[in-house]
């Protein structure tokens, strides 16, 4: 799951990102308007978390852009005013949840599960499996065969998104804007060492292999076909 925080106030915004990353989430953080209004636009995220005041363009006008072209991408506000006005600005632009500062972080993250629970609709899934592999996606845990497979959180994020598009070639430039933060340096081969690591752990040690390398193009998990 990836989310974007969009919060002037760098010791906020670096703590959010860091509490949301332990919690296993791809964050990406920005410190302006604009460049949050851009990602908000261009960028695929799961969820957005969006200060009200910022400097140059704010939180509802980001909200207004994404609801304006069809972006129904949750929205949490973090807004420092109590005001009823402003509440109600918010969810009438279609905000789905604020909170106000000052806040606990626990309150912050139930609120972010909550909202992402409900965007992914009533029949959330549990868990996910291919072959023998399954994944329990509210305790972030693998495991082959019924034995438990120890993973990073980055591991398992990678893991989750081939499985969750099984028999998809999945290119480096999706994976990269899926599994990392835009901080994530294209050049380098990062994505096939997590790849070889997951590996490691996900298939070496049985005969049956699940992630498959397509060459020119990407990665892909499936069931081998007998023949081949
Ligand atoms: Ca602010």
């Amino acid at each position: 799951m990836k989310l974007l925080i969009v919060e002037d106030e760098v010791k906020t915004g670096e703590y959010l990102k860091q509490g949301l990353s332990e919690a296993g989430f791809i964050v990406d953080l920005t410190h302006n308007g604009l460049d949050g209004h851009h990602l908000a636009m261009t960028e695929y995220y799961d969820l957005l978390i969006l200060d009200v005041m910022l400097p140059d363009v704010d939180g509802w006008r980001i909200l207004k852009s994404l609801r304006e072209s069809g972006k129904a991408v949750p929205v949490l506000f973090l807004t420092a005013r109590d005001s009823v006005d402003d509440r109600v600005k918010g969810l009438e632009l279609g905000a789905d949840d604020y909170l106000v500062k000052p806040f606990v972080f626990a309150e912050l993250l139930a609120r972010v599960r909550t909202l992402l629970r409900r965007s992914a609709g009533p029949a959330t899934e549990l868990s996910l499996s291919v072959a023998d592999l399954e994944l329990d996606l509210a305790r972030h845990r693998a495991s082959r065969d019924g034995k438990r497979i120890h993973l990073t959180a980055k591991e398992f994020a990678l893991l989750e998104l081939l499985v969750r598009r099984q028999g998809e070639v999945l290119p480096r430039s999706l994976i990269a804007s899926q599994v990392w933060d835009m901080n994530f340096d294209s050049d380098t081969n990062v994505i096939d060492v997590a790849i070889r690591r997951l590996r490691g752990k996900i298939d070496d040690n049985f005969t049956l292999k699940l992630i498959q390398t397509v060459r020119g193009m990407g990665y892909m998990i499936d069931i081998p076909d007998e023949s081949t």
